[in-house]
């Protein structure tokens, strides 16, 4: 896919600073396009701690991370801001004949802005892939790191590997899909839901579930990207051969600024170096806000981040418009659209 669009903002992540800026952009007028590496918008919020309770949102005295989220959520949407999701922006350039910023992402999207605004966090998010030899050979044939269609595994012989809620939960709804299903941890004890453990033991006493513990992945047997075998080993090495149509390794996710370190503004070891009164960037008309900004005594909080892209997108505006007096407006004067 080649396709260019063009918007006024570009936020590369959509976790609660980014959320909070399209609130904020659309305020002073302005269209966003927030890009985000994974599925779903939230960031930390919703791929790390979605059930756990906030106790510093200001006027929240406590408020999951998913609900914080959806709040986000539905206070940008009046301002109709498009989501590219599940694609990376991978580069960045600036054309100084438009005066445009031009993003690319993984899929080869095209997001042409006015700005930029980067908050990205700690970085894009992706699997952790265990360090197994060629295993990029079997990725996305026979070796997948999220499920997207579970039906896709009927009739085939599933291990899963890991010890967590993913692993558990995905052998809970496969058993019923799948030849067969084979967990593969490398302890006896799992770290997932107790509900999900207590489903999950009594498949494995009707025979639905296999256990393979303690073990941890060794090795990968197939070809052309097909599978056929997982071997496993015990902590003293002994390995035992799996019959295997698919694995699916559920090992967490990893966050890495991936090639935001390459791009032309300054980058300390903690994060993109910020102007804190504007939040600009080294690079001019580049903006970076959230955890992924650094400036001297920079708190890693949300309600900092929200703070910083308030501060980002009137900056912004102000450099857009250079020959333009702006007042200072309330939101209970201006009011938001529909409201
Ligand atoms: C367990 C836990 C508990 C926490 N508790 C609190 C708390 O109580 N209070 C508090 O204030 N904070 C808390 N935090 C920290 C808080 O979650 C972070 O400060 C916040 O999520 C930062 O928001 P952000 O929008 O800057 O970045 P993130 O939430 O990290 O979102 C950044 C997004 O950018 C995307 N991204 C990065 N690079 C790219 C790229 N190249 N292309 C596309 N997308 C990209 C990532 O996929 C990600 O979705 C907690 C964190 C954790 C892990």
């Amino acid at each position: 896919m080649s396709h260019t669009f063009t918007t006024d903002i570009a936020i590369i992540g959509a976790g609660p600073t980014g959320l909070f800026a399209v609130f904020q952009a659309g305020m002073l007028g302005f269209k966003c396009t927030l890009i985000d590496s994974l599925p779903e918008i939230g960031g930390q919020c919703t791929a790390l701690y979605p059930q756990k309770p906030i106790y510093d949102i200001p006027a929240y005295p406590s408020i999951t991370a998913g609900e914080l989220i959806e709040k986000l959520e539905q206070q940008a949407m009046p301002f109709n801001p498009q989501f590219v999701l599940g694609q990376s922006v991978t580069t960045y350039h600036f054309d100084e004949s438009t005066k445009l910023f031009t993003l690319e992402t993984s899929e080869g999207l095209k997001i042409a802005a006015k700005a930029v605004v980067v908050a990205a966090g700690g970085g894009a998010f992706g699997p952790n892939r265990p360090p197994l030899k060629n295993i990029e050979q079997y990725e996305e044939k026979s070796v997948f790191y999220s499920v997207r269609k579970p039906e896709s595994f009927a009739n085939k012989h599933v291990v899963i590997a890991g010890g967590g809620d993913s692993a558990v939960d995905w052998a809970n709804i496969l058993a019923d899909i799948a030849a067969s299903v084979t967990v593969v941890h490398r302890r006896s004890k799992f770290r997932a839901h107790q509900d999900s453990i207590n489903k999950m033991m009594h498949l494995v006493d009707d025979g639905k579930i296999s256990l393979c513990t303690p073990y941890q992945l060794h090795s990968l047997v197939g070809e052309n990207g097909q599978l056929s075998d997982v071997v496993v080993s015990d902590l003293d090495g002994n390995k035992v051969e799996l019959a295997a149509d698919v694995l699916l390794p559920f090992f967490g996710l990893r966050m890495d600024l991936g090639p935001l370190k390459q791009w032309p503004f300054d980058i300390s070891e903690k994060g993109i170096v910020v102007d804190p009164l504007t939040m600009e960037t080294s690079i001019k008309g580049t903006y970076a806000i959230g955890d992924v900004a650094s400036y001297p005594n920079k708190l890693k909080l949300i309600l900092c981040g929200f703070s910083e892209a308030a501060m980002a997108v009137h900056a912004i505006r102000a450099q857009l418009h250079p020959n333009h007096t702006f007042h200072f407006e309330h939101s209970t004067t201006k009011g938001v659209p529909g409201s």
